[in-house]
């Protein structure tokens, strides 16, 4: 696909994102045949996103002597983990919000665990030779536009009394525009601890270590009905695993599992990708790979690409009714993944970050499920037999929040009583989502009723009444859920 990026063009969606396109194009790993018979295994991950691999490859690192059997009913890295924006990111800017929900010291020890990880996927690349195309460079969420919000100062405050002030900064305009020049910047905040990188090869690399060590993954092998009890029985369309341990990680998928269908709401996140621009880039100054943000509710990510293509991603989100995302991201059924509309939205927000970019191609575009907790944080739990497990709820942070839960997950299976264990994340959601018919409904009209006040203020005109009072009953209802530390 190719087309010119102008204002309501409708854009065709691809069936898979770019990244995964360019990842599979030069796959590191040796194929992986759907699993056929009967197999036995120690432990079984369900799930070939972040989630499942980094679980995988903590439980190696652990016990080498493990056997672990993964399966993955498309391709590893074919969910959101391989369709999202690339930002690895800490937690710092929701410093405050983290230590409302676990209380202070158990927020910020979360908030360290998530940020330690940036540095640790780095010597990860280094040691097993993989190139994600990482940099650690940070970012800035600009303030972009009169209307959105200054700064926030309570995140640096609650950080500096924990040693950790030097971790957000505030930026005047001038210092957002050194970094790009978009007219709309007037100033922000720069977050240490961001790198980007192309996601889909993580996955695909982290997928190659896990099978040089021996773990037998499955492609193309869905899960077609988990058995509990000693063994846990693993059933896929052409066989069957037994296994002592089981892990589900299967991501927004697992909305329609009854013990996960109040846990979270699925939320369709668009991103568009341009052609290669990198004399436009040098032009407007835009040569480091730093990732942008914006601090409006409905916010836009925004990053550069190793070959000078801008990827642009959010200013919406659509709500999948049920959390019904059957079938692999390109052919599912629902029809918030199937709606370009949110990739017209991240192109217009694009070339309204950046004027200088108008006439340029795009030559991308897809959707991604994201399973988004109310309280916008992970849940790990295990059920009373402690044989099966699950990480899920990363709400559009999984990046780095996947790579603390593959510690966690590993945790629980060994039965460790150690930092990740007790992390404040682990045990059932904070709070359950509302059910269907009724959950459709209110998180759509309250989606859609922010994000169109702030296109409006966006295209100059102004915040809608209904868009304030949406916004402002979001943050206070977000405010009532605490966790059990806090
Ligand atoms: C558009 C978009 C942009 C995002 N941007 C960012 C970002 O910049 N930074 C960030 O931190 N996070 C971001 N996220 C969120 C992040 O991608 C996720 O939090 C993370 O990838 C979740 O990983 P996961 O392993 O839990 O789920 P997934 O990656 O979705 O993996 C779940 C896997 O389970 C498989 N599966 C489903 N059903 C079954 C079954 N029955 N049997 C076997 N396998 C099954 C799926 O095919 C999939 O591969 C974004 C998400 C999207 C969609």
């Amino acid at each position: 696909m190719s087309t010119r990026i102008e204002p309501g063009t409708d854009l065709r969606l691809d069936p898979r994102s770019y990244w995964l396109e360019q990842a599979l194009a030069a796959d590191p790993g040796a194929p992986c045949p759907p699993l056929q018979g009967k197999a036995r295994a120690d432990v079984c991950i369900i799930g070939g996103g972040f989630a499942g691999l980094w679980t995988a490859y903590e439980l190696g690192e652990r016990e080498p002597s493990l056997d672990i059997a993964l399966i993955e009913a498309d391709v590893c890295g074919a969910g959101g983990s391989g369709a999202n924006g690339g930002f690895l990111s800490s937690s710092w800017h929701s410093i405050v919000s983290l230590c409302r929900l676990f209380g202070e010291d158990e927020g910020v020890r979360y908030a360290r665990a998530l940020a330690a990880q940036i540095d640790e996927v780095g010597r990860w690349c280094a040691r097993h030779d993989a190139d994600i195309e990482l940099h650690a460079e940070g970012a800035a969420f600009a303030r972009a536009g009169d209307w959105e919000p200054e700064p926030d100062r309570e995140p640096i405050e609650l950080l500096a009394r924990h040693g950790l002030g030097d971790r957000l900064r505030v930026l005047t305009a001038a210092e957002v525009r050194a970094f790009a020049d978009s007219p709309q910047f007037r100033g922000g905040t720069f977050i240490e601890d961001v790198a980007t990188v192309q996601p889909a090869k993580l996955a695909r690399e982290l997928r190659r270590v896990l099978l040089e060590r021996g773990v037998r993954i499955y492609e193309g092998t869905p899960l077609t009905g988990l058995c509990t009890g000693i063994p846990v029985h693993v059933h896929t369309p052409s066989g069957r695993i037994e296994c002592d341990q089981a892990v589900v990680a299967t991501g927004a998928w697992a909305a329609s599992a009854p013990p996960f269908r109040r846990a979270f709401a699925v939320a369709v996140d668009s991103v568009v990708i341009t052609e290669p621009v990198p004399e436009i880039l040098a032009e407007i100054g835009w040569v480091s790979s730093i990732g942008f943000g914006d601090d409006r509710e409905a916010f836009y990510y925004l990053r550069r690409t190793h070959d000078g293509r801008v990827a642009i991603g959010g200013g919406s989100l659509g709500i999948a009714y049920g959390g019904r995302i059957d079938g692999r991201a390109g052919e599912a059924t629902s029809r918030a993944i199937t709606s370009s509309a949110g990739a017209a939205v991240a192109s217009e927000g694009l070339l309204w970050l950046f004027p200088q970019l108008r006439g340029v191609r795009f030559t991308h575009a897809w959707t991604g499920p994201m399973d988004m907790t109310p309280a916008m944080v992970p849940f790990f739990m295990s059920a009373p037999d402690q044989t099966v497990h699950a990480g899920l709820g990363f709400s559009g942070h999984g990046l780095t929040a996947t790579k603390v839960g593959g510690k966690t997950l590993a945790s629980l299976v060994l039965r460790a009583d150690d930092e990740w264990s007790s992390l404040p994340v682990v045990g059932p959601p904070l709070s359950a989502v509302p059910p269907e018919p009724l959950r459709w409904p209110l998180v759509k009209l309250l989606a859609s009723t922010i994000e169109t006040s702030e296109l409006a203020q966006q295209r100059g005109g102004r915040a809608t009444l209904r868009g304030r009072l949406a916004a402002a009953a979001f943050e206070r209802y977000s405010g009532t859920i605490k966790g059990p530390a806090a």
